[in-house]
């Protein structure tokens, strides 16, 4: 039986012997199975919690994770969102439309804004009932991301060429803003892992010039903040083909990078092989392919995979959020896959 050390130590680049831990990006996917509609899920902590436990019990995972979407944040500094039937609360209107009101925000009270406290009470109530034997991981965004849900994608993505100063200065603002959730997470539920979820420095959105020379500085003071206010492992999530950013993980210090279905896989493993400080990895099954595939191909594509990672510190995974509606029993059989 693997204990949480064991766990814990993957995460954080060490192999354990004849040991993956199977713990996907599963949360509102979750919540059909559980019974809870995604409305309850996003409004009610026990409700979530109740659907993360349900997870956890029926697939034998060796941890889960929680998010709340991506505006979470933003709703919490004032934001309105909107709740489709099948997603999570997304942002409604961007509170940065003018650059001038960024003077005018504060960093609020993460315990009683928004809807925080319902995340930060699902997370206590899972990481009590499981944190003993099981990672529990509750995700925030990144400065990037964050930055993109207050001023809008596309207008941030202008900044970047117009008005730089005003980027950096959002930036500087969006960094201290998500080391404050994420130290507040830390400090309310005693969570040892926080997953960091900065989609937007894709090579698919940013140019990797930008994110080495640009945001990776950003990480890195983050990342060395929270580890000093005593988060054992820091997990940057970023989608899509991260190869040609994946060195710059080692000096950030991050300790676990999620690896997208797109990235390719050989490569990433000849560069934590050959790394001095050795990084847990996380993935890589494609999520919308686990969403229609078969249960056999599920089980047979995950010990192709696991086979393919050797003695790596891998961690079983989707690349990515597991859609909602994919099948209970394509779950079962990337757990079976990595459990004897
Ligand atoms: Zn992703």
């Amino acid at each position: 039986m693997p204990n949480l050390s064991q766990i814990m130590d993957t995460f954080k680049g060490k192999k354990i012997p004849d040991f993956t831990p199977v713990v996907p990006i599963y949360h509102t996917a979750a919540a059909l199975g559980a019974g809870v509609t995604l409305k309850d899920y996003a409004s009610n902590s026990s409700k979530m919690a109740e659907t993360m436990l349900w997870a956890y019990n029926k697939f034998r995972f060796d941890g889960v994770q929680l998010t709340l979407g991506v505006g979470m944040e933003a709703e919490a500094l004032g934001a309105k969102t909107e709740q489709a039937e099948k997603g999570l609360p997304t942002i409604k209107e961007h509170l940065l439309k003018d650059i001038l009101k960024l003077k005018q925000l504060k960093i609020p009270d993460i315990k009683s804004a928004g809807r925080m406290p319902v995340f930060l009470e699902a997370v206590k109530i899972v990481q009590e009932t499981i944190g003993r034997k099981a990672v529990v991981i509750p995700t925030v965004r990144g400065p990037l991301v964050l930055a993109g849900q207050l001023r809008g994608i596309s207008d941030l993505m202008l900044d970047s060429y117009d008005n730089p100063d005003f980027m950096k200065e959002l930036l500087d603002f969006c960094t201290e803003l998500c080391f404050c959730y994420a130290n507040s997470i830390l400090e309310n539920t005693g969570v040892r892992a926080i997953a960091f979820g900065e989609a937007l420095c894709s090579p698919d959105f940013i140019s990797p010039e930008f994110y080495k020379e640009i945001m990776a500085p950003f990480h890195k003071k983050l990342v060395q903040r929270i580890h000093a206010v005593g988060l054992e492992v820091a997990i940057i999530h970023i989608c899509g083909n991260i190869l040609p950013i994946f060195d710059t993980f080692y000096d950030t210090g991050f300790d676990t990078a999620d690896i997208d279905a797109k990235t390719d896989l050989k490569t990433i493993l000849k560069l934590n092989k050959a790394s001095k400080k050795t990084l847990g990895l996380r993935g890589n099954i494609d999520p919308s392919w686990l969403f229609q595939a078969g249960e056999s191909e599920v089980k047979e594509k995950s010990q192709k995979l696991l086979l393919e990672v050797g003695n790596n510190p891998w961690i079983l995974s989707s690349g990515c959020d597991v859609p909602y509606g994919t099948p209970d029993a394509n779950m079962s059989a990337m757990t079976s896959a990595a459990k004897k």
